[in-house]
């Protein structure tokens, strides 16, 4: 099994039992629902679908409901699309129904976009250059030519919009989240770490606590990385808008340093879109694609997302085994030496429970561990033991199934679920005890690590070497 998590978006191609049953058994580990595409209904449907299956499989699945946030989209423009040329000139209106001009129903942006300013439509179809502002109407020029098409994307690179990142439709979506639990939320477009603490709050009022991926999508977003890490629980590179944001050339060292921070604080990191792109229409990816996955993984990312690939494509299964497939070999060659130097570096001040997680990695291998065992209420402690991607395997032991769930992002990390433990010597007793059920023979050594007194979130301060008997 792959150590790299897998994480697969469910659409209209993936979404029946039996091609989740196929997902999972290929590899899948998280379940991304898209709130852009479908409604209420059918993302409950899907849900409770999804839970079925994995239980009846004995999958742990995590699911990861994706908000759409300020997405802005061009109206409806006639049917076929408005082929342009570069110079050709276009009127925008954030009003329907005005003949001659192009509707583009968002007038904060059109308040705040200035002139000389770009306009990607799409994945850079077409691009315009403002021309002239009147009313609130926009005159651009066509720099690239392409065909212009209904409710395509818009992108205004450079152009800070004031609104929040949380739209009405937003707030309607994290309700639902909040009501069927589910395991991720993942925050569109964010800016700064004020738009993930406003989620939050949200979700408090609601009394609930899910877990926050900010998705890296904005040049902003890139300038307030370290204050986003902190405000959130993880970070998806979402590399198609990025890459319209700021140019796709520079997408490639931004994906290094956003997963750089993350590995830093310990927090999830997901690489996103476009990973097996042609996969849509062939069983085999290109080998360029292959390498995308590849590197990802060396860069140190926790989890590689499909997109269209298992939400509208031809070979869903085939899109997660591949990656399940590419994960496996890459991480053959993982290079654990370069991860422990750098471990290594970071010996003096830490917290204790960082180096508690430090020093587990090194017993682990100084002792010839079969396996680091995590006693975690919260997943934490796992969390800070993957963040160094030590080369033996990490399991970690929780009682808390969202826990065990949640950890399904985490590099390396498989989660047992144990009865609720009181006191030490029940715990490393019960961490031995689920640990049998694995390939574990007399002699192999533990090193289990816990939080005494229990359930005090990011305490860990205990280690121990266990040496199985009969
Ligand atoms: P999206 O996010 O698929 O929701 O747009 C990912 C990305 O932009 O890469
Ligand atoms: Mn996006």
């Amino acid at each position: 099994m792959a150590r790299t998590k897998i994480v697969a978006t469910v659409g209209p191609a993936s979404d029946s039992p039996d091609m989740i049953r196929r997902m999972l058994a290929a590899g899948m580990t998280v379940a991304r629902i898209n709130f852009s595409h479908g409604n209420h209904d059918s993302h409950i449907r899907t849900i409770q679908m999804l839970r079925r299956v994995a239980a009846e499989e004995g999958h742990v699945l995590a699911i990861m409901g994706d908000l759409q946030g300020p997405k802005i989209r061009l109206g409806h423009v006639k049917a076929g699309g408005i082929p342009l040329a570069v110079g050709d000139e276009v009127v925008f209106t954030p009003h329907p129904g005005q003949p001659a001009m192009i509707h583009l129903p968002h007038p904060d942006l059109i308040a705040v976009i200035q002139v000389g300013a770009k306009l990607v439509i799409g994945d850079g179809e077409v691009e315009f250059s403002v021309v002239e502002k009147t009313g609130d109407t926009l005159r651009c020029v066509v720099t690239v030519a392409g065909l212009l098409e209904s409710r395509k994307g818009v992108n205004a690179p450079g152009t800070a919009l004031v609104t929040s990142s949380i739209t009405e439709k937003d707030k309607d979506d994290l309700a639902l989240a909040c009501r069927l639990d589910l395991d991720y939320v993942a925050l569109s477009f964010v800016r700064t770490a004020v738009d993930v603490k406003e989620l939050r709050a949200l979700m408090n009022a609601a009394g609930r606590e899910i877990p926050i991926i900010a998705k890296i999508e904005k040049r902003e977003a890139i300038e307030h990385l370290s204050e986003i890490s902190d405000a959130a629980d993880g970070m998806m590179v979402a590399r198609g808008d990025l890459g319209i944001e700021v140019l796709p050339q520079q997408v490639p060292l931004l994906q290094k340093e956003i997963i750089r921070c993350c590995n830093a604080a310990g927090k999830p990191v997901i690489t996103a879109t476009q990973m097996l792109q042609s996969m849509i229409e062939h069983p085999r990816p290109t080998r360029a694609e292959a390498s995308d996955v590849a590197n990802a993984i060396l860069d140190g990312t926790d989890a590689v997302m499909l997109s269209g690939e298992t939400a509208t494509g031809q070979f869903p299964v085939e899109a997660v085994q591949m990656m399940a497939n590419i994960a496996e070999i890459t991480e053959q060659a993982f290079p654990y030496e370069a991860w422990r130097q750098r471990r290594r570096q970071q010996d003096v001040g830490m917290p204790i429970d960082e180096a508690i997680s430090a020093a587990s990695c090194e017993v682990a291998r100084q002792v010839g561990a079969r396996a680091i065992v995590s006693t975690t209420v919260s997943g934490y402690t796992a969390q800070q033991i993957a963040r160094h991607r030590p080369e033996t395997p990490i399991m970690a032991i929780s009682p808390s199934p969202h826990t065990q769930r949640r950890l399904s992002m985490v590099w390396g990390v498989e989660c047992l679920l144990v009865p609720d433990f009181r006191d030490t010597d029940a715990m490393l007793a019960q961490a031995v005890e689920s640990i049998r059920s694995f390939d574990i023979e007399p002699g192999d050594k533990l090193v289990i690590t816990a939080g005494v007194p229990f359930g005090t979130y990011g305490k860990t301060n205990l280690i121990q070497v266990h040496e199985v008997r009969e």
